[in-house]
């Protein structure tokens, strides 16, 4: 008998097994369909021996110091500051948009915060209340930047128009007047040291954890006696669809290793306008992996967007944000069983919103 049956070895379902056993005493049956731990944070050494994220470049980012802490007992990190360049018109310009980038943009030379937010303000469509994706960009920096950067881009992303998506969704840019060209000025930036995948090996290694690869939780859930299940795959697929599917998007990953020792600009470039996928990245630029002269490779991963596949992204769009609300008072009304993590609370979430999610969850199972 399991006090636990946890379904998904990503975040959420590693943070709490990890909490559950070493601070509460439980026995925890960790199952998880795939091959390996980690969810889409997942990374590993390809056959060039290049460290890379299976499902897409990961950086971590938060400006939680008790977040940051508590992951630190099953890591160290390598400071790494996330920069990412667009290609625009045959120019790669920053994202989020910068001074730098309307400078280079529009061959002007605005020299102080002031200069460039005036250069906002004449272009804007001001919102009161922003309400979708459009809203938040043309809201602040006008349309001809939201078409050249944003529009395209978020197309292809979500296969739907930008007014047809939730202003959060673009409002995770920002936008800037300085010249500060970081993707994110969250207080702590940092990648695992030993990677991502040797992180979750350390959250993992409790004896009272038992861990099950390749193994669906429904080959599970009537056969091994447990006390409580969290789950932390999709909402929709744990209750077999019976208010309708939530729409997810999903992403192939197309892998290219070049014998250089670097082949990007940047980190990341992103391609609002051009190509069928979105960004590419370049791991080595990241992890500060290096070849010696002779041995020199770096492998890159394009995003290409697509509807069917794994689901990685819940949309943010008003149709599904009133499915989920019915999933989750679903959800609250099934009892021995508990929502976690992006699929499973259909939350938009970065990784260090996961595990705060999943410590809030792990006081209060512990509390119960
Ligand atoms: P997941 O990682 O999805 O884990 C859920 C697990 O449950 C999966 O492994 C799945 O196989 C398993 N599962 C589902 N159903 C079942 C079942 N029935 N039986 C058994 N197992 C099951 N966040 C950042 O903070 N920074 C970034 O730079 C960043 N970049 C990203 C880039 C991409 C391309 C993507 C897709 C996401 C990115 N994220 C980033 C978000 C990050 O991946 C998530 O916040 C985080 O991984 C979510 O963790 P989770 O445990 O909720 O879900
Ligand atoms: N976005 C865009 N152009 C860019 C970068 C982002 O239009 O160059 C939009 C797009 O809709 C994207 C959203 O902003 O989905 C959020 O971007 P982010 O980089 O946070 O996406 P993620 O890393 O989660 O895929």
């Amino acid at each position: 008998m399991f006090d636990y049956l946890i379904v998904g070895a990503g975040f959420a379902g590693s943070v709490l097994a990890e909490r559950l056993a070493s601070q509460a005493g439980k026995t925890v049956l960790l199952v998880e369909r795939r091959p390996h731990v980690g969810g889409n944070a997942y990374d590993f050494y390809d056959d060039a021996g290049v460290l890379v994220h299976r499902y897409g470049p990961h950086v971590f980012h938060t400006n939680s110091e008790r977040i940051f802490r508590y992951l630190s007992a099953f890591t160290d990190w390598r400071p790494y500051e996330h920069r990412v360049l667009a290609e625009v018109d045959g120019l790669l310009l920053p994202v989020p948009i910068n001074r730098t980038t309307v400078n280079r943009l529009y061959g002007l030379d605005l020299r102080t915060d002031a200069e460039c937010a005036a250069f906002f303000a004449a272009r804007a469509e001001p919102r009161a209340h922003p309400r979708t994706a459009e809203d938040a960009v043309v809201g602040r920096v006008g349309r001809d930047l939201y078409e050249r950067l944003f529009r395209g881009y978020t197309r292809k992303q979500w296969g739907r128009d930008p007014s047809e998506l939730d202003a959060s969704v673009t409002a995770r840019i920002p936008v800037r007047t300085n010249t500060d060209d970081r993707y994110f000025t969250d207080a702590f930036q940092a990648l695992p040291k030993g990677g991502y995948t040797a992180l979750f090996a350390r959250l993992l290694a409790h004896p009272a954890i038992e861990l099950r690869l390749g193994t669906d939780w429904r080959e599970v859930k009537d056969t091994v006696p447990h006390r409580h299940v969290v789950f932390t795959g999709p909402v929709d697929e744990f209750f077999g669809h019976s208010l309708g599917a939530l729409p997810y998007r999903s992403l192939r990953f197309a892998f290219e290793t070049r014998p250089v020792t670097r082949a990007l600009p940047a980190p990341a470039v992103n391609h609002p306008n051009e190509h069928a996928y979105t960004r590419v990245a370049e791991f080595t630029q990241m992890t500060g992996q290096a070849f010696g002269p002779g041995r020199e490779r770096t492998t890159l991963a394009y995003e290409y967007p697509q509807a069917a596949g794994e689901p990685y992204y819940p949309v943010p769009c008003p149709e599904a944000r009133a499915l989920a609300a019915r999933y989750r008072a679903l959800a609250e009304a099934t009892p021995g069983v508990t929502f976690a993590g992006r699929l499973g609370t259909y939350q938009y979430y970065n990784m260090d919103q996961v595990v705060a999610q999943a410590l809030t969850v792990f006081e209060r199972l512990r509390d119960a």
